[in-house]
């Protein structure tokens, strides 16, 4: 097809939307390790986990064989309500450039909550309501997830208590104010209503709090709750799975317009966009029918995949959740207040630590100072405001293009633009105050906190 007809927004008709989420997993021979409790080290069973999370997520949780799983239809025309998300030719942004590359993003911000979160939110809420429940706990870091949580719970008629990273919940106030106008009730994090939350308190008086503070308080308060389970924003492969719908949609946009991406790039925190975004692509490598580079990109302050260990872990603070194999900082760890407050994660998705391990994925680490650049650059040409999550992505996917520009290549890069900044002008201030911080941990730091590790055998 020739250049010209590519418009600057392709957008799916209602009728090519994906009707199924595609699990990853099923494709990959080296499947990533299970879930372990953390007391006895063995495998976790949906009976195990039963009191913690909804019923049908486990099932999905645990599926590893399963490629394509239904998206009910009350999800479907949810979806409908801000999906199909555009892919959009930057355009103006090569132009900017002055790059022979094309340059392609799927943006994820056009919804209140303002980015992906809310395609598994609302999966979330509509498996909690189906069983009976009555509410969902949650922690949140930059408040992404939070909003929409409250935004899905709300639409299903459910309670829901989310407990804030507490450097997030007083940087952005009106972050909490948009969950309550959506009727959740917002705590900051670490607090004195849980046991966990008092110990962590007492351990690090004075800390701002991580998502691994959260996770322990908001587990907690969904087993301490009758009729409650704790649901989760990013890192569990349920999520991920949830999230394949934007690399699916991505998929038949491109296959249409016969446009092939070289190089596809997100931002990881706890990996849903980024193995969302991928999943097909990477589908395709595991079936050996197709060869990408994929490219996660984290914060210098939290790199997990870049500078941690891929082994066992607590996916939360207090060790009440089950260990995880992925690439891990350590659950002690308590990463610098960087404003990208949603890669604040000390570990990855166990499905994209595996596909890193087996090296189906390369990663990078940038200080945030070059992201915020990254963002205004982008901001100036593409019109959208990015969260300083997604300008990882953008900055990876600027210097992709510049690669280009010496080389002469006419590479196709397609990132994820996961979602929009408003809430984060705090951060955009300090940029432009040039009193922004690159933190960037010692390695003696990182020892510390990996020296913490649980031994599995
Ligand atoms: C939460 C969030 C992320 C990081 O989460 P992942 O699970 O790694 O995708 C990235 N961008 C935005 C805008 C977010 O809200």
């Amino acid at each position: 097809m020739s250049e010209k007809t590519i418009p600057y927004k392709i957008y799916l008709e209602e009728s090519e939307m994906p009707k199924a989420w595609y699990n990853v997993r099923a494709d990959m021979k080296n499947k990533p390790a299970p879930l372990l409790d953390p007391k006895t080290h063995q495998p976790m069973t949906e009976k195990d986990l039963a009191p913690v999370f909804c019923d049908e997520l486990i099932r999905q949780e645990l599926d590893d064989k399963t490629a394509y799983i239904e998206i009910p239809e009350e999800i479907r025309n949810f979806y409908k309500m801000y999906r199909p998300s555009p892919l959009v030719r930057a355009y103006c942004l090569e132009e900017k450039l002055q790059t022979p590359a094309k340059i392609y993003y799927k943006f994820e911000g056009n919804n209140t909550s303002g980015s992906h979160k809310l395609n598994s939110a609302i999966a979330q809420a509509y498996y909690a309501k189906q069983q009976g429940l009555t509410g969902v706990t949650t922690e949140t870091g930059a408040g992404q997830w939070g909003t929409a949580l409250s935004m899905a719970c709300s639409y299903f008629g459910l309670d829901c208590k989310v407990y804030m990273v507490k450097c997030s919940y007083e940087q952005k106030p009106f972050r909490r104010e948009v969950m309550r106008t959506y009727g959740a009730s917002v705590t900051p994090s670490p607090s004195l209503e849980t046991e966990v939350g008092k110990k962590i308190l007492a351990q690090f008086p004075g800390t701002t709090g991580s998502l691994g503070c959260a996770i322990s308080e908001a587990v907690e308060k969904a087993s301490a709750t009758e009729g409650y389970r704790y649901v989760l924003g990013s890192v569990l492969n349920q999520v991920m799975l949830h999230q394949s719908v934007i690399g699916l949609e991505t998929k038949i946009a491109m296959d249409k317009y016969d446009i092939k991406p070289d190089v596809i790039i997100g931002c990881a925190g706890g990996g849903s966009n980024l193995g969302g975004l991928i999943s097909p692509f990477v589908g395709e490598m595991l079936r050996g029918e197709n060869d990408y580079k994929i490219i996660a990109v984290e914060p210098a302050s939290c790199p997990s995949l870049t500078r941690g260990k891929y082994a066992y872990d607590y996916c939360d603070t207090g060790m009440v959740c089950p260990l995880s194999k992925m690439y891990t900082l350590g659950s002690g760890y308590i990463p610098a207040p960087n404003h990208a407050g949603g890669l604040r994660y000390h570990g990855m998705n166990s499905t994209l630590s595996q596909l890193y391990e087996d090296g189906y994925m390369s990663a990078v680490s940038l200080p945030q100072t070059d992201v915020f650049e990254a963002a205004e650059t982008f901001a100036r040409v593409e019109g959208i405001l990015p969260a300083p999550e997604s300008s990882h992505a953008i900055k990876v996917a600027i210097d992709e293009a510049m690669k280009c520009k010496e080389t002469g290549e006419e590479k196709t890069i397609l990132f994820g633009l996961t979602g929009t900044g408003y809430f984060d002008m705090y951060a955009y201030e300090k940029f432009h105050n040039g009193v922004m911080e690159n933190y960037v941990p010692t390695e003696e730091e990182i020892q510390k906190a990996l020296a913490k590790l649980p031994q599995i055998d």
